[in-house]
């Protein structure tokens, strides 16, 4: 018999405990401080967005600001096409949206949860432990492991705790080295209040462009939407991420340009001017209405200090000049990302130091690392759990 601990009880760990249970030699404890799978449940709004419908690994892996390389000949082994079909094979159906988002066909990251628990209670060989680990050290070949309540020894470890869990204390104990972690997927927190009335307004698919200290940095596109703090939504997600590890702060902001209607200046320009020319008794922020939500029109003649009620075929060239720059170049100062809110952690146990073949460690032989606690994250979409999904395998077949 090989004894495995698996600290971690998400997505990863349980992926990894149920393919390394397939060997009957292999007996595996998985230990939670929690409850084992809760973190699947807000996923995807409480849908689980589990995957992403890209078929070709070295896409999918380009969707992962950290990680990118290293999951090459994980993908390559354990991506899209095997997740759907892990699911399928333990009676979860999948479908894909129009945006390539994959969820389960009942919309329910409950069922998932239930499905992948009934999946362990079939494995006579998987024992499941509430106890939070605190200690973990290798003596002459055996790993010994405290936690709150108990003592125990294993012959393999794997270690699946996640972004906000103490997997990489543990690790960093045992000598790896720990990449700085830093919220990502976050809203920002902006300079700019005059739009805290918008709260809760979204828009379609828009393009940004972000500078740090007058450099591009990324052009990224996606939905957006006004916070009572600032601005969030996927495009912003996207921003939080590509910017994870820029110091940006009150003093030296990231400076972000929206484009509202996806047009450059010149042709928004013309096409409002005639807009505004084929309807001169309307109100020029109604004309704005064609292209904007009303609220924002609204605002955005206030913020520029002109009447939204000036009639249309009496807006001077000047104030449509403004209005034509400012929805094509709707710029925000982000100052910070809003605390606690991040949807994933940048950073973890250095890739340098984990053998991608098998996920064992390059510096302990016998520890395994599986999920988010690695220095991999990656955009919204369904990336995050395929990286667990695609991680646990992997660690789970090494076990075998
Ligand atoms: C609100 C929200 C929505 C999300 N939606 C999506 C989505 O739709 N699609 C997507 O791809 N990703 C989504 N994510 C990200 C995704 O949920 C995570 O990337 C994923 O859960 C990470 O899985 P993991 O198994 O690595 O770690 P976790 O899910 O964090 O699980 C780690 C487990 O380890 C346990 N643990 C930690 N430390 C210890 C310890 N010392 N001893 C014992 N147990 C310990 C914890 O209790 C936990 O159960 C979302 C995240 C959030 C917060």
């Amino acid at each position: 018999m090989t004894k495995i601990a698996i600290i971690g009880g998400g997505p990863a760990g349980v992926t990894a405990a149920l393919f390394a249970a397939q060997n009957n030699e292999n007996l595996i404890y998985i230990f939670d401080k929690g409850i084992i799978l809760n973190t699947l449940l807000p996923t995807g709004g409480g849908r689980c967005n589990l995957a992403f419908a890209e078929y070709n690994f070295k896409e999918l892996a380009k969707y992962y600001p950290r990680g990118e390389k290293f999951l090459y000949s994980i993908f390559s082994r354990f991506s899209t096409a095997q997740t759907v079909n892990f699911f399928e094979k333990i009676g979860i159906k999948t479908y894909t949206q129009d945006d390539l988002r994959i969820f389960p066909e009942s919309n329910s990251s409950k069922e998932v949860k239930t499905t992948l628990l009934k999946e362990i209670e079939k494995n006579k060989n998987i024992k499941k432990i509430f106890e939070n680990v605190i200690e973990l050290k290798k003596e002459n070949d055996i790993f010994k492991l405290k936690t709150n309540k108990n003592s125990y020894t294993f012959d393999k470890i794997v270690v699946s705790t996640g972004g906000r869990g103490t997997g990489q204390k543990l690790a960093q104990n045992l000598g790896h080295n720990i990449i700085k972690m830093k919220p990502s997927l976050s809203s920002l927190v902006t300079k700019e209040k005059d739009y805290t009335d918008l709260s809760g307004v979204s828009l379609k698919n828009l393009t940004a462009t972000v500078f740090f200290k007058n450099k591009k940095v990324k052009t990224v596109s996606g939905d957006f939407l006004f916070t009572h703090k600032g601005i969030s939504g996927p495009v912003v997600y996207k921003i939080s991420s590509y910017c994870a590890y820029i110091d940006f702060d009150g003093v030296n902001p990231l400076l972000i340009s929206f484009n509202l209607v996806n047009k450059d200046f010149e042709t928004f320009d013309e096409e409002f001017l005639k807009k505004l020319k084929n309807n001169p008794q309307k109100e020029a922020a109604n004309v704005l209405c064609d292209y904007l939500p009303k609220n924002l029109a609204f605002k955005l003649f206030e913020t520029q200090k002109i009447n939204p009620k000036t009639k249309a075929g009496q807006l001077t060239k000047t104030d449509r000049t403004k209005i034509s720059k400012t929805v094509t170049d709707f710029m925000f100062h982000a100052t910070a990302v809003t605390k606690g809110e991040e949807i994933v952690t940048a950073g973890g146990v250095d890739l340098k130091e984990i053998e991608s073949k098998t996920l064992e460690s390059k510096i302990i032989k016998g520890l395994y690392f599986c999920g988010e606690v690695l220095d991999i994250d990656g955009l919204t979409g369904g990336f995050n759990l395929q990286n667990c999904w695609s991680t646990g395998y992997i660690a789970g077949q090494a076990l075998l």
